[in-house]
């Protein structure tokens, strides 16, 4: 039986997120395959999904973990132990820098002034220092905040500021370039972005030890081109002797959760139908408000497909808490259970209790079909975000 279809009976308290760990370990062994045929290393994108109870479910499969910042680093080193640990920031603190230290073994800095500010400590402390480079090549359209090559980006070094600003000695200091362009995309998108690296960087490919080719591989997508993507990755590694790096947050959790909710009243207004449920697209999936986009419903069609056509939203008082309009066999009544799918991804790890929403219980269903509690939140975890319990402390 689907577990989407288990899940429907299963009685957890609604609304909570289910990650599947099967299917993780089904992604993790196709990003495994990928490592074992080509050298590359694989690194987690915790922003994506650091739910840090299922790192040992993944961790065989991957290289280490991917931060963006202080507290990810921590996480990484912390959960994934043993494992390597890189971090990308587009700016570091000086309060925080020796901190980071501790934790993160590759460090990549957003430019040239950065690394002027903090390589040399870097490198005092053994760390493996890189650059992040912006090849100016979208390869993406639709989703302008998604793409880092997008005119005025402030992500990652032009060759423009490159020429201008790096000098021999800055140079010398690095171990390694990152990029990262992508977007949910296929391989053709990475080969043309090659195409754009070498042009503009080819000269100082082969003075590096790796090449960090960033996220954004959609790899455990089912129409995924893995062959292109070794070709390209073998390549790189053999045409400049680079160790390749990828860190992916969406294909390692891809499909991998899933959000139950329960249908808390219905309504009409004019000839829209309406569910009001028990999560919140602002509060429990916000790239469906940001992004935006629709995630996909266990059982049910776009809008008129099966006979019964509802707006779902969420029981917030903002307006446009809508997840959108689907349809079903049956008419929805209170009471029924809805799953909705490919909830691990950029879900968890960007929960707010915004208008009060309590945060959804967090499950992890076992590779042997069984439920385990990962985290359940309540009150305190709303108002304590917003004050102290001891506020003259
Ligand atoms: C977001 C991000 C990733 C992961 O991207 P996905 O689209 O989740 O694969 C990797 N590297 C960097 C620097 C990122 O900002």
């Amino acid at each position: 039986m689907a577990i989407q279809e288990k899940l429907l009976t299963a009685e957890l308290r609604t609304p909570c997120y289910v990650l599947d760990e099967a299917k993780l370990i089904a992604n993790g062994e196709v990003l495994k395959g990928v490592q074992d045929r080509t050298g590359c290393r694989i690194l987690l994108a915790q922003k994506a999904f650091s739910n840090f109870n299922m790192y040992s479910a993944i961790a065989p499969y991957l290289a280490g973990t991917e931060a963006s910042g202080l507290f990810e680093a921590r996480l990484g080193f912390e959960e994934m132990p043993d494992k390597e640990c890189h971090v990308f920031c587009a700016a570091y603190r000086e309060d925080e820098f020796e901190e980071l230290l501790k934790y993160a073994g590759h460090i990549v800095f957003n430019s040239p002034s950065q690394l002027k500010k903090f390589g040399e400590r870097a490198k005092a402390a053994g760390k493996s220092v890189g650059l992040r480079i912006n090849p100016e090549c979208s390869t993406q359209e639709g989703h302008e905040i998604y793409d880092p090559c997008a005119k005025g980006s402030r992500l990652g070094t032009t060759l423009a500021q490159w020429n201008s600003e790096m000098t021999e000695q800055l140079i010398s200091q690095l171990d390694g370039l990152h990029f990262h362009t992508l977007c949910e995309q296929n391989s053709d998108a990475l080969e043309t972005t090659l195409g754009a690296v070498e042009e503009k960087f080819g000269a100082y490919l082969s003075r590096m030890k790796w090449l960090n080719m960033g996220g954004g591989h959609h790899i455990t997508r089912e129409d995924y081109d893995i062959e292109l993507l070794e070709r390209c990755i073998i390549r790189m590694r053999d045409k400049y002797g680079l160790q390749i790096y990828l860190e992916p947050g969406e294909a390692v959790a891809l499909n991998a959760g899933y959000l139950v909710t329960t249908v808390l009243d219905t309504l009409k207004n004019g000839d829209t139908d309406i569910a009001i449920l028990d999560m919140s697209a602002a509060c429990h999936t916000p790239d469906v408000i940001e992004m935006p986009y629709r995630p996909p419903l266990y059982k049910s069609g776009e809008k008129g497909e099966k006979p019964f056509t509802y707006r779902l939203g969420g029981p917030t008082c903002l307006a446009g808490d809508i997840v959108g309009d689907y349809s079903f066999e049956n008419a929805l009544k209170v009471g029924d259970r809805l799953v909705f799918e490919d909830m691990a991804i950029y879900s968890t790890c960007k929960n707010n209790t915004f208008n009060g929403m309590p945060l959804p219980d967090i499950w992890a269903a076992k590779a042997d079909g069984s439920y385990k509690l990962l985290a359940r939140f309540g009150y305190e975890d709303f108002k304590y975000r917003l004050g102290s319990s001891t506020p003259e402390a």
